[in-house]
């Protein structure tokens, strides 16, 4: 039985132009990544900023096509399929993005924007079937009652309600996957957990699977509490699992070096916190990364091995990981910070 959605060995380069005669430079944004997706399931993806998570999202959705490997989508290669499917994978697979301001057109209401998608995919027949179906999306995501948003423009909503007409929007196509990309981090602290939990409501009662990109372990941990996780660094995989033994034991020593950094809400902790376990804390470029594993200008417990040969994603205790010495980090919890 194939998986829902499944990355095969993908790598994505882009080209940057250097002025008008000179070469353009391959940047390797993503290489290599395999991952798959089961129905229904969510997975958090995480890493630093310019790591690659946005473009592996847009890999998923069909808006990049991978300069090698496949994507595979219930079984069957994205970019060999024939309109009628490909059609079909572009209904199935959403993107909610981060910005919502820009996400939606700034001179049509909420309605039009909804019934857009909706008449055009022929998912309802009349523009009066179109707004009766807007108002149950919009009622779907909480924005009650919805004769008091329907007619609103973008600039007239905060920006968890306009994120909450973006998951709408998103729904209203009946997708099997959504990919969220930093949907709670341009708005406000307090409403994080709203849109959170909306996206948990829709993932248990609509049966959609969704990808969280993120920057945050912890809202990473809250929204896939019963899924799994997967670390980005440098457009590699460095480590998957559930989220559960990702984080009670993680191996790789970058993940280990994130979860230090989160800051820790006791005072006796916090105050006994060490340095960072990291040799340097600047991010390599991505245009540029280091030969070999590219986390060793940073590791801690980098060998020669390191710096030649890149490693491969591997079991190792209940998680993959993608460390020549793997078996020498040595545990990391909370409680080992000294
Ligand atoms: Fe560190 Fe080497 Fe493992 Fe990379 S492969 S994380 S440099 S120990």
């Amino acid at each position: 039985m194939s998986s829902l959605l499944e990355l095969r060995n993908i790598s994505m380069i882009f080209e940057q132009k250097s002025g008008m005669l000179g070469k353009p430079t391959p940047i390797p944004a993503m290489t290599d990544v395999q991952l798959s997706f089961e129905p229904g399931e969510i997975l958090a993806l995480v890493g630093e900023s310019g790591c690659g998570k946005t473009t592996l999202g847009k890999v998923v959705t069909g808006l990049h096509k991978p300069s090698k490997g496949q994507l595979l989508f219930q079984g069957k290669d994205v970019w060999n399929m024939n309109k009628a499917e490909f059609t079909e994978y572009r209904q199935s697979v959403q993107l909610v993005q981060q910005d919502s301001y820009a996400a939606l057109n700034p001179m049509r209401t909420i309605l039009q924007s909804l019934s857009d998608p909706i008449l055009q995919h022929k998912i309802v027949r009349s523009r009066k079937e179109a707004h009766d179906r807007v108002c149950e999306l919009l009622n779907t995501v909480g924005l009650t009652p919805p004769e008091q948003y329907i007619e609103k423009y973008p600039h007239q909503m905060s920006g968890g309600q306009r994120q909450r007409v973006l998951l709408a929007r998103a729904i209203s196509l009946k997708p099997k996957l959504i990919v969220a990309d930093e949907p709670v981090s341009m708005i406000d602290v307090s409403l994080r957990m709203a849109i959170l939990r909306l996206m948990s409501t829709l993932n248990k009662n609509l049966g959609i699977a969704f990808i969280y990109i993120t920057h945050d372990l912890a809202t990473a941990r809250y929204i896939a509490q019963h899924g799994r996780m997967a670390v980005m660094y440098l457009g590699k995989i460095v480590e998957q699992g559930s989220v559960h033994d990702v984080l009670a034991a993680p191996q790789h020593p970058y993940l280990q070096a994130l979860l230090s950094a989160v800051p820790v809400p006791n005072p006796r902790i916090a105050k006994a916190k060490r340095e960072l376990p990291l040799k340097s804390l600047d991010m390599p470029s991505i245009a540029n990364p280091p030969t070999g594993c590219s986390f060793h200008p940073r590791c801690l417990y980098a060998s020669q091995t390191c710096e030649q040969t890149a490693p491969s994603l591997a079991p190792s205790g209940k998680t993959i990981v993608s460390c020549h010495h793997v078996e020498k980090v040595p545990p990391w919890t909370i409680a080992t910070v000294k």
